[in-house]
């Protein structure tokens, strides 16, 4: 009930420009957004780039029904590929296919994708399709396999979630075919007969996917903040004889600012997932859910005066 009304809330553009007038909760929302558009996205991939952390930008949302905004959203990502590459940034796009109209209709949402695309093939840039909820699971598979073979894998990756029973082929058969798989636990509520509960059968399987993907995957990501997952792929890395650069770890932006900033010091690849536009209020509510009070008392506390 509480977590419906925090993000029924982060939807009201009242809502969000409260956080935004208020210098204390645009400081911490400034933590875990990227900002309110696409400049201050591109501003914090300089920042991030600046110390040694790559981007992938996210025009935040999901579900759009309104065939405008899902080509708006489209509008938004090839920009951000534009600007990019002319400012020779070190970033990628993330999309997500209900925010380019899944949920309108399939044919125009798969315009978008390959009209994104397109632009991903003139610019150099490279674009990950998240993982949304399971019932969009086939249909995500399905357009993510035509984009691989037109754009090839180069130009698009797909996300899979390791929570998710009996899917465990779905990792074979991408890497069999050579696609670039970022890799995740899962972070939809699924019912139990499609997602494990547990969070230790949730970390089991994700532990097994990570050996599988590192020993076959093509520029493979490890998305994960927590930090035993991360000591396991630093294990499975030098079991495998693999560099410190045959992956990249991925975070969200400002979750685990130190763990990030020590993988770099230690010579891995880090991508930071930074949302921006949209709703982005949505996400910070679902950050600061995960954030414990004391932390969280702290990052609200303004910086002392030096
Ligand atoms: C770069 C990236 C891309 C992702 N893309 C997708 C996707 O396409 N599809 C999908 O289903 N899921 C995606 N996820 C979410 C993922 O599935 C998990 O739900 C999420 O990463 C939490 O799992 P964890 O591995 O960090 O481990 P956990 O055990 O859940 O968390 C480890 C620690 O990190 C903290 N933490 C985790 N998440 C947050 C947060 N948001 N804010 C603050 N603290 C946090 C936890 O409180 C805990 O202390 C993505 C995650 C990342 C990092």
């Amino acid at each position: 009930m509480i977590r419906k009304t925090a993000l029924l809330l982060a939807r009201q553009s009242w809502f969000r420009k409260t956080i935004l007038g208020t210098p204390v909760l645009r400081d911490l929302a400034g933590r875990f957004v990227g900002g309110d558009d696409l400049p201050a996205g591109l501003a914090a991939v300089r920042a991030l780039n600046a110390r040694g952390i790559k981007g992938s930008l996210n025009f935040h949302g999901m579900h759009v029904e309104d065939p405008e905004e899902a080509a708006r959203a489209a509008g938004q990502a090839i920009d951000a590929l534009r600007r990019i590459r002319a400012e020779g940034l070190d970033a990628h796009v993330s999309v997500k296919l209900t925010k380019i109209g899944l949920d309108v209709d399939l044919a125009l949402c798969r315009d978008h994708l390959h009209r994104i695309l397109d632009c991903a093939a003139e610019t150099g840039g490279f674009v990950r399709i998240d993982m949304e909820e399971s019932r969009y699971l086939e249909t995500t598979l399905q357009m993510f396999e035509e984009a691989r073979d037109r754009y090839g894998a180069g130009s698009v990756g797909l996300v899979l979630q390791s929570y998710l029973r009996h899917r465990s082929g779905d990792l074979d058969r991408l890497l069999d075919r050579g696609s670039r798989i970022r890799l995740v636990k899962g972070g939809y509520r699924e019912p139990r007969d499609v997602a494990f509960q547990a969070a230790a059968e949730v970390d089991a399987a994700f532990r097994r996917d990570i050996e599988r993907l590192l020993a076959r995957g093509i520029s493979p990501a490890i998305a994960t903040h927590d930090a035993e997952a991360v000591a396991w792929t630093r294990a499975v890395q030098e079991r495998l004889g693999l560099g410190k650069d045959a992956f990249e770890f991925q975070m969200l932006y400002g979750v685990k600012p130190e763990l990030q900033e020590q993988l770099v010091a230690d010579g891995y690849q880090v991508r930071c997932y930074i949302p921006y536009g949209g709703d982005w209020a949505t996400h910070l509510v679902g950050c600061l859910r995960r954030i414990p009070a004391g932390l969280l008392t702290r990052l609200a506390r303004p910086a002392p005066r030096t």
